[in-house]
């Protein structure tokens, strides 16, 4: 079976095609949403998504989140004596999606569509899909996560649609795509987008909005940074996605038995606090325009997607850029899980898709960093040569041509580059070529460098020396990154060592990881009642009797529903 998954930064989702509709999968939870969390203790036990989340307010330095900004960097995440990088963390959050699908459809998917954000590099998309192979996927293709909303919202009601802009901002990227779709083709136009910009900055902002009034006995900084960073984030989301729903909210975080501190915060304060955020949504989407050569007032939509797309700031923003209201017609959390489905069926080769096609593009250019002649004899160096730029469609094939520098040389190296700088250091290095060359005079030996760029967004090199007729072929790998498939093998394995719990089991651990961070945000009788809650449900576990301990679960999942759904104030 082919799955689409959404591997987001907050929040992950799968979905299957199945009887020609793109369908979400449920989690054990019974949530579509699983947050893109892990927590482990020293035991090697494993939970993952609300329940890791919610383990974090008690052991922050054994849960991750966010891993995907790290992805296909050295960035080392060390959980209870285990360190991992953002891929096995990532394959971790896939397996999990993976045996959901398993428990509802009773088959074991071997393939996936996975969904990336368009402004992904090389390195971070083929760090993807190793976190795809590592959960025992094979990942059939990536596809960019705005290309996979417009996919669900285009496929609607399958008519023609002029050039829309699908504006994507999750927890913590930010992509834009024009896309238009006629006779069955869905068209991008172009993508451009911040990788480094979401509701993560948002909650950043307002954490620093209040850190002084919020705390004027500098309670906060007698806590391990650890600690005080995720107690503080924590109340910035929720007093954020709060604010979605009112002009005020209240900012608090309990410290201890008597300390709650609290404030209000204004939706004018925030939108001010977070005007340098908005700024850099402007950005991407005049990019997108340009590149497509399409005006602003020729969109018929601006189609919302990803859960930061609710804050009332956000749309104010988008209104005030676009002179007009957005579309909010598909839901901003399924569209991409949707889009990767449809996708799997169009793989797949499903009759229901058959006359669907889609064309994407490159969204940054791509090129070689070379030398040239200044004007007083010498040569500049690290200047960067595109070989493809940007917002091409996809596959592309393109070469060009270069010449020794030197008198003898019998080598020659190109850093690889992304980016839209001219001098490279301000663009990203992919890696690097190295080809021998026949000794000539300089400029006498021509390489012709060509750079392949197929569907997924992953890129080849080849390189063809005419002079000896040589070729090179090579799949870009970063030198440092070289991971052989035995060190994919080791760390399957490694992963594979963890345990998950039972599925009973992972119930209760997640009740166990829900209540003690209700503990934590409580004061007074409730605290004092939920402590009680949680020692009689811990002598039920003790009875290993699984009446006693399903009647017992019930009771605290119903007492917890109760206190957590009166309200954020
Ligand atoms: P990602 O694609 O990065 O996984 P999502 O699209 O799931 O992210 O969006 C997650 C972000 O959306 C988080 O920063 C979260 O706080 C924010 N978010 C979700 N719901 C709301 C809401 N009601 N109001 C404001 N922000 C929200
Ligand atoms: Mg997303």
């Amino acid at each position: 079976m082919l799955i689409g998954i959404d591997l987001g930064t907050t929040n992950s989702a799968v979905a299957i095609w199945q009887d020609g509709e793109a369908r979400l999968v449920p989690a054990a939870s019974g949530e579509v949403l699983t947050p893109s969390a892990i927590s482990l203790d020293e035991d090697g036990h494993n939970w993952i998504g609300t329940s890791a989340l919610d383990r974090r307010a008690t052991h922050p330095g054994d849960t991750a989140t966010s891993f995907k900004r790290a992805m296909g960097s050295r960035t080392v995440f060390s959980l209870a004596g285990r360190d991992f990088q953002a891929e096995d963390l990532s394959a971790l959050v896939l397996s999990a999606l993976v045996r959901d699908v398993e428990s509802l459809t009773g088959c074991k998917p071997a393939e996936a569509v996975i969904t990336v954000p368009a402004y992904f590099n090389d390195r971070q998309r083929k760090a993807t899909r190793q976190a795809g192979e590592l959960a025992g996927l094979t990942v059939r293709r990536l596809i960019n996560e705005p290309t996979a909303a417009a996919l669900a919202f285009g496929l609607q009601d399958k008519g023609d649609r002029e050039p829309f802009l699908v504006f994507d901002l999750g927890g913590g990227t930010f992509d834009v795509s024009i896309v238009e779709m006629f006779d069955g083709i869905v068209e991008v136009r172009a993508s451009a987008g911040d990788n480094r910009l979401g509701g993560d900055d948002f909650d950043t902002a307002l954490a620093s909005l209040v850190r002084e009034r919020l705390d004027p006995d500098k309670r906060l900084a007698a806590l391990a940074p650890a600690r005080r960073d995720t107690l503080l984030l924590r109340a910035a989301r929720r007093c954020r996605e709060a604010l979605s729903l009112s002009n005020e909210a209240e900012f608090f975080v309990t410290l201890d038995e008597e300390t709650r501190l609290s404030t209000l915060v204004g939706q004018d304060e925030f939108e001010a606090a977070c005007a340098p955020l908005l700024d850099r949504l402007r950005d991407p989407i005049v990019r997108a325009l340009r590149d497509s050569a399409i005006e602003a007032a020729e969109l018929s939509e601006i189609v919302l997607v990803g859960g930061a797309t609710r804050m009332p700031v956000v749309r104010k923003a988008i209104t005030r850029l676009f002179g007009r209201f957005p579309n909010a017609t598909v839901h901003p959390d399924h569209a991409v899980a949707l889009g990767a489905a449809i996708q799997a069926g169009l793989a797949g080769r499903d009759a229901a898709l058959e006359e669907i096609r889609i064309t994407d593009v490159c969204p940054y250019t791509l090129g070689v960093e070379v030398a040239e002649p200044d004007a007083h004899g010498g040569l500049q160096r690290g200047l960067f040569s595109p070989i493809i730029e940007r917002n091409t469609p996809v596959p592309v094939s393109r070469v060009q041509s270069y010449s020794t520098l030197s008198d003898g040389q019998t080598q020659i190296e190109f850093g690889i580059y992304q980016g839209e700088a001219r001098e490279v250091v301000r663009n990203i290095r992919l890696g690097e070529i190295r080809v021998p060359v026949p000794s000539r005079p300089a400029g006498e030996v021509d390489v012709e460098v060509r750079f392949s760029y197929d569907s997924s967004g992953l890129l080849e090199v080849d390189v063809h020396i005419p002079l000896d007729d040589s070729r090179h072929n090579l799949v870009l790998v970063e030198e440092e990154d070289r991971a052989g498939p035995e060190d994919l093998e080791a760390r399957r394995a490694r992963l594979a060592e963890l345990k998950l719990h039972p599925r009973e089991e992972m119930q209760n651990q997640a009740l166990i990881a829900r209540a003690e961070r209700c503990y934590e945000d409580h004061i007074g009788a409730m605290r004092h009642a939920i402590g009680r809650w949680i020692t009689h449900f811990a002598g039920a576990l003790d009875t290993q009797d699984p009446h006693v301990i399903r009647e017992a679960r019930d009771r605290l999942s119903a007492n917890l529903d109760g206190i957590e759904t009166s309200g954020p104030l």
